[in-house]
């Protein structure tokens, strides 16, 4: 069946923004993270375009999107799992060779026992309490950890170190962050002076990783960055200034469409949709659009937000319905059913950024991507 709107995702701008990325962190290792269903571009197209532009390292929340991202990708693509993974599927994991995050002592006991069951060594990256505290080992468990990775070296590999800064592309954690990094060097230190390295050391996130070049180690994990968004516009403004540019090398790759469903002249003197919100002064030719809230268009965007219908801009008009949303199309010429509308990208020189739709809401970039739907078609283009 067809679907009444779409997400288009652009194949050229992702290879664009994995170029930069290659070139701007200098060729060190690059980890996508793909969490929150490739944060809404979703897991399965993401992760195909992706490695067509060879990225070979893939970072999730939970073991079922490892699932789906392992259900995707080439056999030597590896795959990590950063938070939630039950007991009952460490064997799987192992098994498959998913790296996990391990931060609490219940998991690595049960890492060791799903591995004994399988024969093979569970890959772990060990992730350190450095002041965030949500996730990790406080730095006195550590002589504790290098007796258990030295106990059981037939069933543990010692993958990685890594931490998560607290804030890193906002300037008022510059402290929090600081004593993050700290605190990090001197687990790292411990470890070494218990004769314990870990294969591979990664602390960065995006923002972090434009920030704190002395934090890179051996790989970075990059999420918003990849689908062509800075972390904050504070991160952007620094980047721009330092490269004496104007303009953002990174490339949006959403895009989401719908069509005109139903359109009607409004007289003057009434309201238009649900409840009294908004009045027509005057007769007023409206179009329907079936997205609504159900569909991740926020209803704060209720009487704000704008839709592109033949390149220009059609103001919302009254509240946003849970599968549909009305538009002012009367300054738009030769309107007709079935036409393309824009809710966010571009129709001529038009644009409707992610940035504006989330600002109009109240979302974050990262909250408003992540809350499209998953049933909502992707296509690649
Ligand atoms: C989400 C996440 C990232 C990526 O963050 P971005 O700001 O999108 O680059 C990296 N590391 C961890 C642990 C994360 O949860």
């Amino acid at each position: 069946m067809m679907k009444s709107t779409h997400i288009k995702l652009s194949k050229d701008a992702l290879k664009s923004n994995w170029d930069f990325l290659r070139e701007y962190f200098k060729d060190k290792k690059l980890s996508a993270v793909v969490k929150g269903n490739a944060y809404g571009h979703g897991i399965e197209e993401y992760v195909t375009m992706a490695e067509q532009c060879g990225v070979n390292h893939f970072s999730v929340f939970n073991a079922e999107e490892a699932l789906r991202v392992q259900q995707t990708v080439a056999e030597n693509t590896t795959i990590m799992i950063m938070g939630a993974i039950e007991d009952e599927d460490l064997a799987w994991a192992i098994e498959n060779d998913i790296q996990f995050y391990v931060f609490n002592m219940e998991r690595l006991h049960a890492a060791i026992k799903a591995a004994a069951t399988t024969g093979k060594k569970a890959l772990v990256h060990i992730e350190m309490e450095t002041g965030m505290y949500r996730m990790g080992f406080e730095q006195s468990m550590i002589p504790e950890l290098a007796d258990i990775f030295k106990n059981n070296t037939d069933t543990l590999i010692f993958q990685g170190l890594c931490m998560h800064f607290a804030g890193a592309e906002s300037i008022t954690n510059y402290f929090r962050v600081k004593k993050q990094k700290i605190n990090f060097k001197r687990a790292l230190k411990q470890f070494k002076s218990l004769n314990l390295e870990p294969n591979m050391i990664h602390t960065c996130c995006s923002a972090a990783a434009v920030r704190l070049p002395d934090m890179h180690y051996d790989m970075l994990r990059i999420g918003i960055m990849q689908y062509g968004f800075w972390p904050s516009p504070e991160i952007l403004i620094e980047y721009l200034n330092k490269y004496k540019t104007v303009q953002s090398p990174l490339r949006r790759i959403i895009s989401w469409e719908s069509k005109i469903m139903s359109l009607k002249l409004v007289p003057p003197g009434e309201f238009i949709g649900y409840g009294s919100s908004y009045f027509a002064h005057q007769e007023i030719h409206v179009a329907v659009v079936p997205v609504g809230y159900a569909h991740g268009f926020s209803r704060s965007l209720s009487n704000t937000g704008h839709v592109l219908i033949n390149e220009m801009r059609a103001p919302v008009v009254g509240t946003v319905n849970m599968n549909c949303v009305v538009v002012d199309v009367t300054n738009i010429p030769n309107v007709q059913i079935n036409d393309k509308v824009t809710l966010i990208g571009e129709q001529g020189d038009q644009e409707i950024t992610v940035a504006s739709f989330g600002e109009l809401s109240s979302q974050l970039n990262y909250e408003l991507l992540t809350r499209l739907p998953m049933d909502i078609p992707r296509l690649i283009i």
